[in-house]
């Protein structure tokens, strides 16, 4: 049967390709379908890895050191608990029965079910326990990795292959970054949640807020994913097959031409020079960004260089990622942001999770707060310096003395480098990022002690309307043309410009088409955005009449109906 599920756009494009469904937490267990005469193999398989993992515990129990504390036993004891709670083997089991899919598959998905059950729990300890429901649940796994069962059947290519997951941390995605998925679908997640922002990155169709596709799609159904609209056509008719097929030759067709404006110079019709350059996550995104005829890196985001793994990196590690970006660009600005960490983006093994992760220890507050981290990154990106023409980037400062703590702890940097005999580029220019109403509103501080600014439209969109950019529910008020947003937007970008500091937006919003001319309007100059969106972006840029897009965008800022305000945004896109 042919349906259709709506979600949230979040990078354009038209895949056509076989649904592949993953687990939540983790991207490693497949899904797959028995045939009917070997399901109670598979589920004699699960019951004797329950029972092996039982084992287990039981003599980690019974042989525990003596030195060991009492809560290792209450830690056991809740182990055993939650592998014996039917909602994990039973639930497994008739899964499995009913189903008839592989048992990993099963175990993973109850697994799923009670950890967003945990989730939703207001009490921060029981939220904390779901940690160790996924820590049961890998030991089971393991046990079954030691006995495969029936095999999966031969996966597919990469590239014909849609990812459907119910939700995708940053951090998994990162890593989905060497596969050729053609398109990734997920219930979970706003449109600039980090998931979205990496996906983007990816350059393929993707959709996210989608609430019920993982339990809708079936592993190989086909699909048709418009990244354009939203919408996800699962099992489409023939019909509707070959007219999606002729946009996405149409859409691919596009691409192309605009790769001819990969040596363009950005300039509107006046001639005034516009700066567009791009955001990164990790050192090969560099080709990316060559391809698409980058004038800098406005956004390296280096907490990526922190996330999937057990360790964290140390300064050899990161000044060689720093150094091999800088070389790569030559004498083209590079951008790094100090480590964003916190909110959605959490170092592994992290189980402290605040109540509201957003408006907690996240990006500098993190850094402050352990200063021997920062200065690790501080030393690297400073020993960097020398290979290229850096710029350092702090995040979510909300005052002054934040920015203050900054400095001086940067200048503590530079001093032990000098006594050391290191050597580094003393003229390191220093910027803040302008993601907290706060800070857009009290700029002067930031114009007297930084050198450059830059917008970070995801998250002042995200605290100037009190949305959670990373929850699907409230997605439909996240309002990047909020009279609010515009009016703050506005007031940077002016006072920047009046006290003659650099200003530029590294959020979404950038990249988006749509708001090219309006931040033009405003009097933006420099712009960064996913490497894809380049050229895009260019193309408007090159047919942009300056004079006249900036009356229109008073026009926008003069007026507070929102239906007003899209006509005049229309208008001022179709001059
Ligand atoms: C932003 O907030 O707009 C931004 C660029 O930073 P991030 O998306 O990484 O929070
Ligand atoms: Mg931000």
């Amino acid at each position: 049967m042919s349906f259709a599920i709506h979600g949230l756009p979040v990078s354009s494009g038209i895949a056509i390709g076989h649904a592949h469904l993953v687990s939540h937490t983790s991207l490693e267990v497949v899904h797959y379908m028995l045939p009917k005469n070997l399901v109670a193999e598979e589920v004699a398989r699960l019951d004797a890895a329950l029972q092996t993992t039982r084992s287990e515990l039981t003599a980690l129990r019974a042989n525990r050191p003596q030195q060991a504390a009492a809560e290792f036993d209450a830690f056991l004891d809740l182990h055993l608990m939650i592998l014996g709670d039917e909602h994990i083997s039973h639930a497994a089991r008739s899964m499995v029965e009913q189903e008839h899919c592989n048992a990993e598959w099963a175990l993973k998905s109850q697994m799923d079910e009670l950890v967003m059950q945990f989730e939703a729990f207001d009490d921060a300890y029981l939220r904390e326990r779901k940690t160790d429901v996924i820590q049961v649940v890998e030991r089971v796994l393991k046990v079954l990795s030691g006995h495969p069962g029936h095999q999966p059947p031969t996966p597919q290519h990469d590239s014909e292959m849609v990812l459907v997951a119910h939700d995708v941390s940053p951090a998994d995605l990162i890593q989905l970054k060497p596969h050729q998925f053609c398109s990734i679908l997920t219930d979970l997640g706003g449109a600039t949640s980090h998931t979205s922002i990496v996906a983007r990155g990816l350059n393929i169709p993707c959709v996210v807020g989608l609430h019920h596709a993982r339990e809708l799609i079936k592993d190989r159904d086909m699909l048709i994913v418009d990244g354009e609209q939203g919408v996800v056509i699962v099992n489409p008719d023939k019909n509707l097959l070959a007219e999606y097929k002729l946009r996405q030759s149409q859409f691919v067709l596009e691409r192309q031409k605009l790769k001819r404006l990969r040596t363009a110079r950005a300039t509107t019709l006046d001639g005034t020079r516009i700066e567009l350059q791009a955001n990164i996550e990790m050192p090969t995104d560099l080709p990316q960004v060559m391809e698409n005829g980058a004038a800098g890196i406005g956004l390296f985001r280096s907490e990526f260089l922190f996330l999937n793994r057990d360790d964290l990196p140390d300064e050899e590690e990161q000044f060689s990622a720093y150094r091999a970006v800088l070389e790569g660009m030559g004498e083209m600005p590079v951008t790094i942001r100090t480590y964003d960490l916190g909110a959605d983006k959490q170092l592994k093994g992290v189980t402290r999770v605040a109540s509201n992760p957003a408006l907690g220890l996240r990006a500098i507050r993190l850094c402050l707060a352990e200063p021997q981290l920062f200065r690790t990154q501080l030393r690297a990106l400073l020993r960097a310096s020398v290979y290229g023409n850096l710029k350092i980037l702090v995040p979510m400062l909300s005052g002054a003395s934040e920015i203050t703590q900054t400095l001086q702890l940067i200048d503590g940097v530079k001093q032990e480098l000098k006594n050391q005999g290191i050597a580094f580029k003393e003229e390191v220019p220093i910027g803040g990022m302008i993601e907290i109403p706060a800070a857009a509103l009290a700029l002067n501080i930031f114009i007297k002690k930084l050198d450059f600014l830059s917008i970070g439209t995801n998250d002042l969109i995200q605290y100037t309307l009190a949305i959670d950019r990373t929850d699907e529910e409230v997605a439909h008020l996240y309002d990047p043309l909020h009279p609010a947003v515009l009016q703050l937007l506005a007031l940077v970008i002016g006072s920047a410009n009046k006290a003659e500091i650099p200003v530029s937006v590294c959020g979404e919003m950038a990249g988006e088409y749509a708001y090219t001319r309006l931040l033009l309007g405003m009097g933006l100059r420099q712009f960064s955005m996913h490497p894809a969106q380049l050229l895009g972006t260019k193309q408007r840029v090159l047919t942009t009449n300056l004079p006249e897009v900036t009356f229109l965008t008073q026009k926008i800022l003069r007026a507070d109906d929102p239906i007003k305000i899209r006509e005049l945004l229309d208008k001022l896109n179709a001059a």
